[in-house]
């Protein structure tokens, strides 16, 4: 039988329930459903269920929806890799950039803030796992990315963000999610009394990998193909 998007909804949301029981961190975990390639057809019906919090990868994707969803109470996430000279165009539009992988992005969303006279909420990424065809910082970088952004005062950096490989081997995804979370953890005692660095996200976990990452202290999971096409 084919499940309905309120059925996954449903199943999803009590995962990630018993997930955070079991997480030694207890933190609340936020589903941030993943409307990429979805119909607005599609993305009604979970709006409709009441989830507040979608997410968007491709610039030109997001405006079309941003648009046709208009006037409802929507916190749009953008999670995809972000050209610079597209930072304009959603510069305002949304409630949290998730992708930030270069102090020059950093730099633009900062300078396109200040023009518009807004703060913009940024994540940090990290490319964890050293995958060749992911973004983000390196590990190693985790000190010049915090540190640059600390110029920037129309950004306000809220947390970090890292996708794990694609594999179901928990070893890997456990080890990736747990340097995630201990890069948090630094960054939170080093850098949290600076005026626009207010740690308190860590974005990880898909479809794929999200109860393992709630375990390990996620608390904003992005999660699409398991809402639309189930498991
Ligand atoms: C597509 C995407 C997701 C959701 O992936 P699913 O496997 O469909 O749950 C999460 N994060 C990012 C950055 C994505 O691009």
């Amino acid at each position: 039988m084919k499940m309905s998007i309120k059925d996954n909804l449903d199943k999803i949301l009590n995962n990630i329930k018993t997930s955070g029981d079991n997480s030694a961190f207890n933190e609340n975990v936020k589903l941030l459903a993943v409307t990429k390639f979805r119909t607005n057809e599609e993305i009604k019906e979970v709006i409709d269920y009441g989830i507040k919090d979608l997410g968007e990868n491709k610039v030109k994707e997001f405006l079309g929806k941003y648009e046709y969803f208009k006037g409802q109470n929507i916190n749009w996430h953008f999670i995809g890799h972000l050209q610079r000279n597209k930072v304009k165009d959603i510069v305002g539009k949304v409630h949290l950039i998730h992708s930030v992988d270069s102090i020059r992005l950093m730099e633009e969303i900062n300078k396109q803030s200040e023009k518009k006279d807004i703060i913009t909420n940024i994540l940090i990424e990290f490319n964890i796992g050293k995958e060749e065809n992911k973004y983000g910082f390196d590990e190693s970088e985790v000190e010049e990315a915090f540190n640059k952004s600390i110029e920037f005062k129309n950004i306000n950096v809220m947390g970090v963000m890292c996708m794990a490989p694609f594999t179901k081997d928990k070893d890997v995804l456990v080890n990736v999610f747990r340097k995630l979370r201990k890069i948090y953890d630094n960054c939170r005692n080093m850098y949290n009394k600076c005026d626009n660095i207010n740690l308190s996200v860590i974005s990880m976990g898909m479809s794929n990998d999200y109860q393992v990452a709630i375990d390990e202290g996620s608390n904003i999971v992005r999660i699409g193909t398991s809402i639309f096409e189930g498991e």
